[in-house]
């Protein structure tokens, strides 16, 4: 559910034209329903009404400091995978009580702005993680409340680039040595034992890869606390799938949610979840301009003026992204197009032989479904500065990451006077 939608076949995001935006900014741009975020994370919170619950939001989904005010003004906390996304979180008001760390690479310099914010929570991926987590907090005379990200073992995610859980993804500790990595935690000093950490892929379009964790869990967390270790948190990350195209139909969060409280419930736990696409995922689209519809020897090419720097997950998982004409003309003869981007790469295409009525260069359309892991994922490659992102609620739209100069792009370049 969202709220991008034609009103006289012209597309609005709520209550605002796409074309009016285009028309002021330029193109392209990412454009946020503040409506749908607020829908998004309201579904997942009530959900779960009752229960005591952490929404702790990916940041890595969308980073943007707006997108984050506006959720941490709803409750939510924040899930953060680098020393940029806590500072961030910090700056967008995320209170640092409601903050969770994960990540198989955290730095000193990481855990030790973690730990002086006082966050809720180090999901530890490692033995080498524990070892230098617990000798910085004792440095620093602290204690760092921890849980061990667990790889159960379990395959899930859309695409072999998204899974998380398998015993060959790089994530988490081995199920097979996660009891004796706890019974050395639980009597080491600077860390405390809170919970069992799991994350087991993205865009899981079904609830069994996520039930069968959960139970392999249930397990590990009577055997942990058999051995002294008081675990009293459960965090179950992040993972469920939304519709990208129109013939998908992931779980709906009310069903994930009944499953997870009937799972859940007889452990006696504080939940965590770290959404990320199912909040922002389909709160946003990519808008691009139409520059030439180029008819080449064997293809129809649409090229438009946003390229896979700005959106690459079509490139990187073969994804799938609903391309929606921002003029809707009913007569025009439908046409297969390879629509791809100005970008210096074979890779660079969004959709090929896709179905769409007949373009005219000038033209604006839209990339659907492009709120996570879009603007996030953005780059400048071939110099092509950062689109901006634009966020819309009810009739009111504001800027909330401006288009760089090409100063601005290049500031913080110089050459040596030796060449
Ligand atoms: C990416 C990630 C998430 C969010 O995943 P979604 O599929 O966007 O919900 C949650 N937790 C961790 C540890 C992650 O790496």
């Amino acid at each position: 559910m969202h709220h991008f939608e034609y009103k006289d076949d012209a597309l609005h995001a709520e209550d605002v034209a796409v074309a009016e935006i285009a028309e002021a900014i330029g193109t392209p741009f990412y454009l946020y329903s503040a409506a749908t975020l607020r829908r998004h994370y309201r579904v997942f919170a009530d959900a779960f009404a009752g229960a005591d619950a952490l929404i702790a939001f990916s940041v890595k989904a969308n980073s943007n400091l707006a997108v984050l005010k506006l959720l941490a003004r709803e409750g939510a906390g924040a899930d953060v995978v680098s020393g940029g996304e806590l500072r961030r979180a910090l700056a967008a008001g995320v209170p640092a009580g409601k903050i969770v760390f994960s990540g198989v690479g955290k730095t000193v310099e990481e855990m030790t702005a973690a730990l002086e914010a006082g966050i809720y929570q180090f999901n530890v991926e490692s033995a080498n993680e524990l070892e230098a987590l617990a000798a910085l907090a004792r440095r620093l005379g602290r204690t760092a409340p921890i849980a061990l990200r667990v790889n159960p073992d379990v395959a899930a995610g859309g695409h072999e680039k998204i899974s998380t859980g398998k015993s060959e993804d790089k994530f988490g500790v081995a199920w097979s040595e996660a009891r004796a990595l706890y019974a050395h935690a639980r009597d080491l000093d600077g860390v405390a034992v809170k919970g069992v950490d799991v994350h087991i892929g993205s865009q899981i379009a079904s609830l069994d890869p996520f039930e069968a964790a959960l139970a392999k869990l249930a397990e590990l967390i009577a055997d942990l606390r058999a051995d002294g270790c008081a675990i009293e948190r459960l965090d179950v990350g992040g993972g469920l799938g939304i519709p990208y195209g129109a013939g998908e139909v992931p779980p709906h969060p009310e069903d994930y949610a009944a499953m997870i409280r009937r799972v859940a419930e007889p452990l006696g736990v504080r939940l965590i979840f770290e959404p990320g696409r199912m909040i922002a995922g389909n709160a946003g689209a990519l808008i691009a301009r139409v520059i030439y519809d180029k008819k080449g020897a064997a293809r129809r090419f649409l090229i438009v003026d946003a390229g896979m720097n700005d959106l690459i997950r079509p490139a990187l998982y073969d994804a799938y992204h609903e391309i929606a004409p921002a003029t809707r003309r009913p007569d025009a003869p439908p046409v297969d197009y390879d629509v791809v981007g100005p970008v210096c790469e074979t890779g660079d295409i969004f959709a090929k032989g896709r179905a769409l009525p007949e373009m005219r260069e000038g033209d604006l359309v839209a990339f659907m479904s492009a709120g996570a892991y879009g603007a996030a994922q953005a780059s400048q490659y071939n110099s092509r500065p950062l689109a901006p992102e634009v966020l819309v609620d009810g009739a009111r739209w504001a800027v909330i990451r401006k288009r760089p100069s090409f100063e601005e792009m290049t500031a913080g370049e110089t050459a040596p006077d030796w060449i």
